[in-house]
């Protein structure tokens, strides 16, 4: 294999096809690194990435994180594993592989390859969280036996497999805690509330509310949060957890609003029961982010819904007349 010049780098992106890895292997490339994305295409689709297919430094790769593979790289993002509630909770024993074999594996690449590897891990971590707004130090409120268990609690383990290689054999390590993240190349029928809400308005449906709608979640764009993944695996020597999303809190009948309001149509909502241990608080500290990185998210709610709402527009081929939205500053991606 070739050296690549001083500063060009060898990534691999496992999950690389889904709705962030896309979006951080078209980064990655923009800065002239080559990129591996490796995928089993669960929730990921080709069409994500067929438009870096004819750059010579991308490569895009079938496989499974819960079977080993030997490449040679220099860094390792591990985003692998399906996400939202209803494709984690499809196959939720496949789910716990993914997140405790596949994080094995790519930890035993890593120590095998010296790369440096970032974990995805989530703000599920802190389950129902009675600490608000959450900070790195708190521990958490997960249930061990629920049907979001299998998320939750296989990205715990992933940590605690990230924490005990980095002591035990001196991997190099960095572990992202993500918060909601929204933006182009979500799933139109994956579940999340942003798809959700946006699909239902453009199409005139009733936007569909969980519980009363008073529980709260705090939403980052996709920009900001891969530019807060490329600073943190970066950074030297920050091998403790690190928040990542937008601290801007809304409850989800405040999101209905907003959406409804970007897509240009009047709210038409109705309540459904809310789903077993739904979260009823969440917001990032972010102090952490901050200081060690030097980064907060640019883009608040409204701004990020433009491209997200015109981005499902165009897939959902809505018309022009049917779709007008309360602001043409969209940017298409
Ligand atoms: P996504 O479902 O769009 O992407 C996940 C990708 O992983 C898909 O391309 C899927 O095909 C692939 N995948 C799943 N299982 C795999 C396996 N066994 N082997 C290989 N590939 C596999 O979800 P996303 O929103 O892009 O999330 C990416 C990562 O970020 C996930 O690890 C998720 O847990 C984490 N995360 C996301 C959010 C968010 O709000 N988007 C929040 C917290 C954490
Ligand atoms: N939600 C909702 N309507 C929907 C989808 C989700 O009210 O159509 C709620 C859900 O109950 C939760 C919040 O929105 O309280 C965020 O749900 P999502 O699945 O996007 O993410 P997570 O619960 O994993 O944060």
């Amino acid at each position: 294999m070739t050296p690549l010049s001083h500063n060009k780098l060898r990534v691999l992106v496992t999950g690389g096809a889904g709705f962030l890895g896309s979006h951080l292997c078209e980064r990655l490339l923009a800065e002239e690194n080559d990129v591996i994305c490796l995928d089993n295409l669960f929730t990921g689709r080709r069409e994500n990435v067929s438009h870096l297919l004819d750059n010579r430094r991308f490569e895009l790769l079938r496989h499974d994180v819960i079977e080993p593979i030997l490449l040679e790289v220099d860094q390792i993002y591990n985003l692998a594993c399906p996400a939202s509630p209803i494709h984690y909770q499809y196959n939720p024993v496949k789910t716990v592989k993914t997140s405790v074999m596949g994080m094995i594996n790519m930890l035993g690449l890593a120590k095998r390859v010296r790369a440096r590897i970032l974990q995805a891990s989530t703000s599920e971590v802190y389950g129902n969280p009675q600490v608000h707004p959450q900070p790195e130090e708190y521990w958490g409120n997960v249930n061990t036996i629920g049907i979001r268990s299998c998320y939750d609690e296989g990205k715990r383990i992933a940590e605690t497999l990230m924490m005990d290689y980095h002591r035990q054999n001196n991997v190099d390590t960095r572990i992202a805690r993500i918060f909601n993240t929204y933006g182009p190349r979500m799933l139109e029928n994956d579940g999340r509330v942003v798809s959700n809400f946006i699909v239902q308005a453009l199409r005139g449906d009733e936007i569909t509310i969980y519980g009363t709608g008073e529980q709260t979640r705090s939403f980052c764009y996709v920009d900001d949060l891969v530019e807060a993944l490329i600073r943190l695996m970066n950074v030297e020597g920050v091998h403790d957890p690190v928040n990542l999303g937008n601290p801007g809190e809304f409850t989800i009948k405040d999101l209905a609003d907003e959406v409804a309001h970007g897509c240009g149509v009047a709210v038409r909502t109705r309540y459904l029961p809310l789903p077993e241990d739904d979260p009823q608080q969440r917001r990032p500290d972010i102090t952490r982010a901050e200081k060690l990185l030097g980064w907060s998210p640019k883009i608040p709610l409204r701004e990020g819904l433009k491209p997200t709402i015109a981005y499902f527009a165009k897939q959902l081929k809505v018309s022009k007349g049917k779709f007008a939205p309360s602001d043409q500053g969209f940017s298409l991606k």
